[in-house]
């Protein structure tokens, strides 16, 4: 007689109201519970995990149901799909750059109190990228992804507005080197905005380069960290170029990136500040919790009321999807994209994947946080990447058997979360962050919940915001 294997953790209930959610990890799949499926999941509550159960202890027509949903496997059968297709591409070696962040200048020409950056110098001296090593980073991104799918290219830094000229240099060459292969590449940045003009801004918006301003909200908040070299607040030249910026820069929208530490925890405040007031697009929210500099993270009390206020915030972003508007909340919009497209995935972000980080010397680094970090470089833009050392880490990461991911109910959202996080906390990359594990936990719950009611009460809103991405 046939055996099945069961595995609890292929599944997870949320209440809904009067309703019974049943996620998927695995796929992210959700679906509305029912009499029968309940029956069945009683009966399945007497046995352990991991234990086998014969074929005649379960009702025969579920079973087929379980199975497909890796509740129950026969001997042999994989329990988490999304896991063996990464796998095989690394095996295949089927994993193209499409993404390579530059960091144009290690310099920065402001002093924020809690910046990470580990190779941080003042702008004058910065380890400046020369034109050589940009262009053949170029090359080297062509190469490694051929064909016509798009690429992109990031800028950063320190300020990477500190070295303009070799942005547009990079541009100008990029541009004429996608033309000639009828490849699209899309340009992007993370900037504090205090170095744009209205030129700089025009000639950004005409190669349509993607922006994202560094702001942590109204002026006590902004001011209290990101400070010149002198110590003064920028909030006020900040605000006036994003200001000239937002009303003029057409090509596409423009977000603001918050970084939240020890004492900021107003989330609902920045955004309506940063939203409404000033007029971003989006606002993203970044707690730090295992930055460089530790007085600077947010203590465990405080985390749980930043992860408070976005639930507040959700609750309004949900209010406003129903009504069929987008309020440009970052975090869940992002989150509520990943269930909506299915966006399982078992190894945490692009980095090694499909993304590497270009250093001045031209060294290839994990991602553009490691820049300056101890940890060893995969190859150069000359000599290329190091494809043999990037799969294994790859291998490592995905390998989570001996970790607390395994049965983690958002192991295919989370999947261990950031690597430098990680590697800061505990100077090795794979380890779970456990420091918030439990709010990431409930937060995704949250967001959850909250695509559930959306898809219920304005599938529109998904179809229109999500696949489509019409702006707020
Ligand atoms: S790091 Fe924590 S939250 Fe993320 S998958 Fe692992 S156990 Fe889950
Ligand atoms: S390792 Fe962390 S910082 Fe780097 S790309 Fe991944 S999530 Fe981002």
């Amino acid at each position: 007689m046939s055996q099945y294997q069961y595995h609890p953790h292929n599944l997870h209930r949320l209440e809904q109201g009067a309703q019974s959610l049943l996620f998927h990890p695995p796929t992210l799949a959700l679906f509305q519970s029912d009499p029968a499926m309940e029956r069945q999941l009683q009966q399945l509550g007497q046995f352990n995990a991991g234990e086998w159960i014969q074929q005649d202890q379960l009702d025969k027509e579920l079973i087929d149901d379980l199975r497909a949903l890796r509740i129950l496997t026969a001997k042999g059968e994989p329990v988490d799909s999304s896991d063996r297709v990464q796998q095989l591409l690394l095996d295949s070696g089927e994993f193209p750059l499409s993404t390579l962040i530059l960091n144009v200048n290690t310099g920065c020409n402001l002093s924020c109190t809690y910046c990470y950056k580990e190779d941080l110098e003042d702008a004058k001296n910065g380890l400046k990228m020369d034109v050589g090593t940009a262009f053949a980073a170029v090359d080297l991104l062509m190469r490694e992804n051929p064909g016509d799918s798009p690429v992109n290219i990031v800028f950063f830094g320190g300020e990477p507005l500190t070295h303009l000229p070799l942005i547009k240099s990079v541009i100008d060459y990029a541009e004429r080197e996608g033309d000639q292969r009828s490849k699209p590449v899309n340009f992007s940045m993370t900037t504090n905005a205090t170095m744009l003009t209205p030129s700089i801004m025009d000639y950004l918006d005409t190669h349509r380069v993607g922006l994202t301003i560094s702001m942590d909200g109204p002026q006590a908040i902004h001011d209290k960290n990101r400070i010149t070299s002198t110590g003064n607040g920028t909030y006020a030249v900040v605000r006036r170029k994003v200001e000239q910026l937002l009303s003029r820069y057409r090509s596409r929208p423009v977000g603001a990136r918050v970084t939240l530490t020890r004492g900021v925890t107003d989330v609902v405040g920045i955004h309506r500040h940063l939203k409404e007031e000033l007029g971003f697009f989006e606002v993203g929210f970044a707690p730090v919790t295992a930055g460089d500099v530790a007085n600077y993270n947010l203590p465990p009390e405080q985390l749980a009321q930043v992860f408070g206020e976005m639930r507040q915030l959700g609750e309004r972003y949900v209010e406003q999807a129903i009504a069929g508007g987008n309020i440009g909340f970052g975090n869940l919009h992002q989150l509520i994209s990943n269930l909506h497209n299915g966006s399982s995935k078992a190894l945490p972000c692009a980095a090694g994947l499909s993304l590497l980080a270009v250093d001045g010397n031209g060294e290839l680094n994990l991602c553009h946080r490691f820049t300056g970090s101890a940890l060893p470089t995969f190859g150069n833009v000359s000599a290329g990447v190091d494809k043999s050392a990037l799969r294994q880490l790859l291998s490592n990461a995905l390998d989570k058997s001996d970790r607390g991911c395994s049965t983690c109910s958002i192991r295919n959202l989370c999947a261990g979360g950031c690597y430098h996080e990680s590697y800061t906390t505990d100077g090795d990359l794979f380890s779970p962050t456990w420091q918030y594990c439990d709010l990431l936990r409930d937060w995704t719950d949250f967001g959850i919940r909250a695509y559930h009611r959306i898809l219920d009460q304005s599938p529109d809103y998904l179809e229109q915001h999500i696949i489509q991405g019409v702006n707020p």
